[in-house]
């Protein structure tokens, strides 16, 4: 705690929320780039931090960028993507809020001539031909080991250990990786009556409020008993944990969470948030801007150098190469690696003593 606490209002430069000075030094030669993002209030991350971090390192590649966001709506974002495609974008990056509307847009701008990244969510049954993200199964991963830690510390030798787990959108690819990970290290647990899983619900939209609003009723249903809570990523984990006040459980029960937001840091200093994991953006985008610069100039041999891995899309019967990036565990003791990487200003995340 003290690490945060003691920097309090000290000024070191964050990255997320700093726009910083763009110089153009790449080759990009000034092509226009369409980025389309799918959500503003499911997680902090994409106005927060991917934005800025995209419009930097886009910029930094000599790209010309347009950057606008779904606002979780569909029809709004296949009009972006038309907009997109009429003004003459040599490359979109997209994070679509489902695969259906992901596929339909790759198609589209194919047909064009534009080359299409799918950026950190994998549109199954999809077209496009690079995918950037992180390895999303670990990401789940990071979060099992998280409760099993937090229920070691919080609820040692309580037998069964009664766990809710609160999960992403089902029409996100990437909530059915995390769910995989988690499963990967809770299963066994469940399997052998050592934790005993009280209900898992999928969110739709990643909606924080219904996340707290079922988080509330199973809690209630269960007669106010849980020791432990997957919740798929801050945002969730801060409708869990005010549900968890309201009862007088918060930091009594562990949570898990995922994004490294602000807020799901705060959470985690103060106690009431077990874990949240880092997924370093600026590494995200500049790998999508990099791969956007090579496929602007129509150079495959220079993108597919760049995306080196392969992620297989399970309705598509198809390998997308890919970017596949490493996330890290952040518990209390760890929160200082996330202001070190100067994804967050120590004075943003401080909190009283
Ligand atoms: C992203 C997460 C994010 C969630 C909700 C997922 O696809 O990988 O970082 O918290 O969407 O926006």
């Amino acid at each position: 705690l003290a690490v945060a606490v003691t920097a309090c209002g000290a000024n070191t430069s964050g990255g997320g929320s700093t726009s910083g000075t763009n110089t153009s030094s790449g080759s990009g030669g000034g092509a226009k780039v369409g980025v389309i993002l799918p959500e503003t209030a499911t997680s902090a991350r994409w106005e927060g931090f991917d934005k800025p971090l995209l419009e930097k390192a886009l910029k930094a590649e000599g790209l010309d960028p347009d950057i606008q966001n779904a606002q979780g709506d569909v029809q709004k974002f296949s009009t972006l993507a038309d907009g997109m495609i009429n003004s003459g974008v040599r490359v979109l990056i997209i994070a679509t809020p489902n695969s259906e509307v992901g596929a339909s847009v790759a198609k589209k701008a194919e047909n064009q001539g534009i080359q299409v990244i799918d950026y950190d969510r994998l549109n199954l049954g999809g077209s496009s031909k690079y995918y950037v993200s992180f390895d999303n199964v670990k990401v789940g991963e990071l979060q099992g080991q998280g409760l099993v830690e937090g229920l070691a510390k919080l609820a040692p030798g309580k037998k069964p250990a009664e766990v809710v787990e609160i999960e992403g959108a089902p029409t996100d690819n990437n909530a059915t990786l995390f769910t995989q990970g988690q499963k990967k290290v809770l299963q066994p647990k469940y399997d052998s009556g050592e934790f005993k899983l009280v209900q898992s619900q999928p969110i739709e939209g990643w909606d924080n409020q219904k996340g707290g609003n079922t988080f509330e009723q199973i809690l209630t249903g269960n007669s106010q008993k849980v020791d432990g809570v997957v919740a798929a990523n801050d945002g969730l984990a801060g409708a869990v944990i005010t549900v968890l006040k309201k009862f007088g459980l918060n930091g009594k029960v562990p949570v898990t969470g995922q994004d490294a937001t602000p807020e799901g840091l705060q959470a985690v200093l103060r106690g009431d948030q077990y874990m949240t994991v880092f997924k370093p953006i600026a590494e995200e985008a500049q790998a999508a801007a990099k791969l956007a610069a090579a496929l602007a100039k129509n150079d495959t041999a220079a993108a597919d150098a760049l995306a080196t891995g392969t992620t297989e899309d399970a309705k598509g019967n198809r390998q997308v190469k890919s970017v596949l990036l490493t996330a890290q565990l952040i518990t209390k003791d760890k929160v200082k690696v996330v202001v070190d990487a100067g994804f967050v200003k120590a004075s943003e995340i401080c909190v009283a003593d």
